[in-house]
């Protein structure tokens, strides 16, 4: 293709959608020009500040991303947000599309009478503060001796086994130390993690039970039927998995642990959180019975939201089965499909967004310009603010240097000296 047939193309988000979304391209697209923004000095999204910190085998996929950002054609333009730096208007002029891959940040909120007293905290809040994420508040706050989870996929499971876990088992990690010595200092003696799906179709990984189950930690029961599903149907093979996995956590002859006392709730429903200045309890319905679980703080693990300030959030807000929101203007990952699914789901999700813009490319709803300037159309200032993929590297490098022996990096959890870092200041 010649330099006029070949578009040029921004991808809002540098998370694996963002990410599997220009691998994609750079196959289905030979020749195009690929500028990759975020928001932060740091690529990756929630691979980096998601992804919990004692799992650095999931953290590895970022190898394979490095190699996107080394090719000629793919530049990162960290640092910059769009909707305060450049707009979403202003990135439509200069690329011929434009691909939102935001990712959502908020945490869904419970909508219950009490959720919004002081003691109620979002799981995204927590993950980001043990990912130093630049937005987190630190250091953690105080979570108390009694702790009920609410929500029982993988993020509710990642945060019981922050919960559970003691300071050795973080060897190898890049946890946020403050924040973990924080809740040390004062862990909790009791969880409740509170499902309200039965137990074959609560929603986490088998294979994270089974990894709580080999932890010598914690002593876990549960007073509700594991393995009453949904309406007697005979369990699939994942119902069955959790099932199994969940027996073994709370079996009788799994040797007592040091730790906290965790007590699995499946098939309960949040009715109000209780508490006059703080939290105290939770009250749920069980069936026909209302039970109240007392709190000293209570982590809500229920999904993502879009964040309501950000600039083209009714973009993103609902799941769409479509990546196309018009010819030139598509959206990949979790700003497309709402906040489900692992990391890999981004992958197929990016092939089809990839191949709608193909389709788009061929039938002429969408042109590659010649007059379009991409990322030298942008303002100086912002093009010079830009921090680069070698810039990013620098800073890498630097988080690799502050680590502790035992641990794999530290990351800067404050942006401006990311970004000094970065540039090398
Ligand atoms: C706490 C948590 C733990 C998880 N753990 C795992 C796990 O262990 N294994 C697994 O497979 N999956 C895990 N997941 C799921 C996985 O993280 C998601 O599937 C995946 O990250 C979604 O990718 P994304 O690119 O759509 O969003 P994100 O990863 O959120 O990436 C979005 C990117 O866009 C950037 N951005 C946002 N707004 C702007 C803007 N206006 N301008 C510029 N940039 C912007 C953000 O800074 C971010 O880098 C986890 C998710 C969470 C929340």
């Amino acid at each position: 293709m010649s330099s006029s047939t070949t578009p040029k193309i921004a991808v809002i988000g540098s998370g694996p959608a963002g990410c599997y979304l220009a691998q994609s391209l750079l196959r289905a697209v030979p020749g195009c020009e690929l500028t990759i923004f975020d928001r932060l000095a740091s690529p990756f999204g929630l691979v980096r500040y998601g992804v919990a910190a004692d799992h650095q085998h999931t953290k590895a996929i970022t190898r394979q991303f490095d190699r996107l950002f080394q090719h000629e054609a793919v530049r990162f333009a960290g640092g910059i947000e769009v909707g305060r730096d450049v707009s979403l208007a202003q990135l439509r002029e200069l690329f011929d599309a434009v691909v939102i891959a935001t990712g959502l940040t908020a945490d869904r909120e419970l909508g219950i009478p009490g959720a919004e007293l002081p003691g109620v905290i979002g799981a995204g809040a927590i993950t980001r503060t043990l990912n130093a994420h630049p937005d987190a508040a630190a250091p953690l706050p105080a979570l108390g001796s009694d702790v009920v989870i609410i929500g029982g996929g993988n993020v509710a499971l990642d945060v019981l086994r922050f919960l559970v876990k003691d300071r050795a088992a973080y060897e190898g990690s890049d946890v946020a130390d403050e924040a973990l010595d924080a809740y040390l200092a004062a862990p909790a003696e009791r969880v409740t993690l509170v499902s309200r799906s039965a137990a074959p179709d609560s929603k986490g990984d088998p294979q994270m039970l089974k990894e709580l189950a080999a932890l010598p930690r914690a002593v876990y029961s549960s007073p509700d039927p594991i393995e009453a599903g949904n309406a007697g149907e005979a369990l699939d093979r994942a119902a069955a998995g959790r099932v199994a996995a969940i027996r073994e956590l709370i079996a009788a002859d799994r040797p007592r642990s040091t730790g906290p006392e965790v007590t699995l709730r499946f098939g309960l429903t949040p009715l109000r959180v209780l508490g006059e200045h703080r939290v105290e309890g939770v009250e749920f319905a069980a069936g026909d019975e209302v039970i109240v679980v007392p709190a000293s703080s209570v982590v809500t693990a229920i999904g993502f939201a879009a964040h309501p300030d950000h600039a083209f959030a009714a973009l993103t807000a609902a799941g769409a089965e479509t990546g196309r929101v018009e010819p030139g203007l598509y959206r990949t990952g979790w700003a497309k499909r709402g906040p489900r699914g692992a990391i890999p789901e981004n992958r197929a999700c990016a092939k089809a967004v990839s191949d709608e813009i193909v389709a788009d490319l061929a039938d002429g709803s969408l042109s590659a310009s010649p007059s379009t300037l991409g990322f030298d159309g942008l303002a100086a200032e912002v093009r010079d603010r830009a921090i680069g993929y070698e810039q990013w590297l620098r800073l890498d490098e630097h988080e690799r240097s502050l680590a502790a022996s035992d641990r794999v990096r530290r990351k800067l959890p404050d942006h401006d000296r990311m970004i000094d870092i970065a540039r090398g200041a």
